[in-house]
């Protein structure tokens, strides 16, 4: 944070280096837009293909094809949930800060989650967002994060005098991949990474810049669509803050499942095809 009294006198200068305009630093408008008419229409007829019920506190993994649609849906009360997506043969997962850089603090309709690199390319497509409504709030919060990480048991343990809290969403994500794909703890606790904070709702304070969360607006029925670009595993746990209103890494909050459904189109999106690994061709300059 900065401090409330800084130790070096401002220059002569200083509202005229602070008026500086911003420019945005990754424009996207060279990016080909997502045919979301076509990734509309494919969700016609489609046919539920798997549906997982995650459990208030716990984690599950699910399995989506290249080409099919994933819904995230609240059901029984207002619930957060943590979503990790990684290529199914495990070799790419989601990289947050740059999907961060590309859409902004907050992802809906229309925004990729995208791989870390080398490949660095979309992992899936949000297709549909019921919350879209919510834009931002008085208080600079939105819902569906790309900015916290995931609620952790280090970090609970650092702020609460050695605390051992065993259900955050990192240890669930943990416990589900290792369960789903048959790792120890240890081979699939570094498999885990930042999240895309699914309804949960927050922002940075104006005035120090802090990470904050508030009661999400998700109620039940309200829903989180992607469309898979590659196949796809995923893991969502069901965040021990439940609605991140008052406090996470304990027992205390209400929590509630979440619904993971699975959809096979009748046929693939008209113009879809897979998005190839990014281009760069990784020389890195070497060799002058
Ligand atoms: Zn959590």
């Amino acid at each position: 944070m900065k401090p409330q009294n800084p130790q070096h006198a401002a220059p002569a200068d200083a509202d005229v280096r602070r008026a500086v305009e911003p420019v945005i630093c990754y424009p996207v408008d060279s990016l080909a837009p997502p045919d979301l008419a076509a990734l509309r229409a494919a969700r016609e007829g489609w046919q539920p293909l798997a549906q997982v019920l995650v459990p208030a506190r716990q984690a599950r993994c699910f399995e989506v094809p290249a080409g099919h649609f994933f819904r995230i849906t609240s059901v029984e009360g207002p619930q957060v949930g943590d979503l990790n997506l990684w290529s199914a043969d495990l070799s790419e997962r989601f990289y947050s800060g740059k999907t961060r850089a590309l859409h902004g603090t907050h992802l809906s309709t229309g925004d990729r989650m995208w791989s870390g690199f080398p490949t660095l390319r979309p992992l899936a497509t949000i297709t549909d967002d019921s919350l879209d409504w919510y834009g931002f709030d008085a208080f600079g919060g939105s819902v569906h994060d790309v900015i916290g990480t995931r609620c952790d048991p280090y970090t609970h343990n650092l702020l609460s005098d050695g605390g051992q809290y065993h259900h955050c969403c990192h240890s669930n994500l943990t416990r589900a991949l290792a369960e789903a794909r048959g790792l120890s703890l240890a081979e699939a606790e570094p498999l885990v990474h930042d999240v895309l904070n699914v309804f949960m709702c927050t922002g940075f304070t104006r005035d120090t810049g802090q990470y904050f969360m508030k009661a999400s607006p998700v109620r039940p029925g309200d829903h989180l669509e992607f469309f898979a670009e590659i196949d796809l595993l995923g893991a969502l746990s069901a965040c021990p803050g439940g609605d991140c209103g008052t406090v996470h890494s304990s027992d205390s909050a209400a929590c509630h499942p979440l619904l993971v459904e699975v959809f096979q189109p009748l046929s693939p999106p008209a113009g879809w095809q897979p998005p190839r690994p990014n281009n760069y061709d990784r020389s890195h300059g070497a060799g002058g």
